[in-house]
């Protein structure tokens, strides 16, 4: 891989799982740090600022004390709050790795593609809540969307040098969480910690519960349809419990190409980083002897939220924000112990159903569904 076709990168969520990650692949293939960003100004941020003296420096949500300690520390500027996020995020002629937890990644998202910047994309909220509006910045800003999420990585691998008119249908994996193979029934009293115990990949508490669920998936498949423009019947979600495959692409003429690997996250956000190239990894050479796939049907009457994700991103415009927002509520109502772990699905299908549809133009009608599709759900999480 030839260094200088790659760009320099701004690193959002810079002390979240993905943005630490990305400064160790950033770190093996030296590529240059030109600006970080987090919500709080923790000591993990000020380490990572003092290592990378040359990075512009934002904090979306300081408090009093951190932004006196930032400025005085550094001794440089530092840019406070939301907006000095999507500055950073428009420097020019940068890859942006957005690794924001939650729905604030959205305005860097935009931010990114109106630049023409290339945008590596971990976070979720963004895609799923803010499809049209990301839409519509990619194309008047001419900015590149990649994944970073393992399924789209695998799914834009097998796509290189494709037609996107070739392809029969895209097939994502799902490894099927802790409840593979559980019926509706005994799902009702399972326990916060039987949830967070996802069988292959380490994450956070709301991907975790959301993977427990099949949601995640179902926002997988939102994701899968704005990123690579297919219809809603033509992406399928297959049961994979061993990871390894991380999804397919079917193709007209009947073959399948299918991406394999190690459950590492590095992987794919080395790939959105260094695409169309690629250049050494970090993990030793896969070991195929005695490994077994299987492959199953997703069980859609146990884990409901994965056709209700379907029926969201079939009716588009806000109702995938509305999914995301009353989603993201149910979870942390379920983590609290005040709602059980069947209950997540009808705080979600009732929140659907009293939000109308509108149409998004900008990040701001976006905030406005999100906070509206919140208040109904905390509303109907009480009554459950
Ligand atoms: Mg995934």
């Amino acid at each position: 891989m030839d260094r200088a076709a790659v760009n320099p990168l701004v690193v959002l969520g810079a002390t979240g799982s993905i943005g630490m990650q990305t400064l160790e692949v950033a770190d093996r293939l030296d590529i240059p740090i030109v600006a970080l960003g987090a919500r709080r100004g923790s000591d993990d941020l000020l380490a990572i600022a003092h290592a990378h003296p040359e990075a512009m420096i934002a904090v979306s949500a300081p408090t009093g004390a951190e932004q006196e300690r930032f400025a005085a520390e550094l001794g440089k500027r530092v840019r406070f709050g939301l907006d000095g996020l999507s500055e950073l995020a428009a420097t020019a002629g940068t890859t942006v790795v957005n690794g924001v937890v939650g729905a604030a990644g959205l305005s860097a998202s935009v931010a990114a593609l109106s630049a023409g910047n290339r945008l590596a994309l971990a976070n979720k909220e963004s895609l799923v809540a803010g499809g049209p509006v990301l839409q519509a910045a990619r194309e008047q800003g001419g900015g590149e969307l990649l994944p970073v999420d393992s399924e789209h990585s695998a799914l834009l691998q097998c796509l290189a040098g494709e037609e996107i008119t070739a392809v029969r249908r895209l097939i994502l994996t799902a490894s099927g969480g802790p409840f593979r193979g559980r019926d509706a029934g005994s799902l009702a009293d399972v326990t916060v910690d039987e949830a967070l115990a996802h069988p292959t990949w380490a994450m956070g508490p709301r991907i975790t519960i959301d993977s427990a669920t099949l949601m995640n998936k179902a926002f997988e498949v939102i994701e899968a349809h704005y990123l690579f423009g297919l219809s809603y019947d033509d992406i399928e979600v297959v049961v994979h419990p061993q990871s390894i495959v991380h999804s397919l692409v079917e193709f007209v003429d009947g073959s399948l190409k299918a991406h394999l690997g190690e459950p590492d996250m590095r992987v794919p956000i080395q790939y959105a980083i260094t695409y169309p190239h690629r250049a050494p990894g970090p993990l030793s050479p896969f070991a195929l002897s005695d490994l077994a796939l299987t492959f199953e049907p997703p069980d859609r009457a146990a884990f409901p939220l994965l056709d209700l994700g379907y029926q969201a991103g079939r009716r588009g415009e806000s109702a995938p924000a509305v999914l995301n927002a009353a989603d993201e509520i149910a979870v942390q109502a379920f983590l609290d112990g005040r709602i059980g772990f069947s209950a997540i699905p009808k705080v979600v299908a009732g929140t659907l159903e009293r939000v109308d549809l509108r149409k998004l133009t900008e990040v701001a009608d976006v905030v406005a569904v999100d906070a509206e599709a919140r208040s109904v759900a905390s509303e109907l999480a009480g009554m459950c």
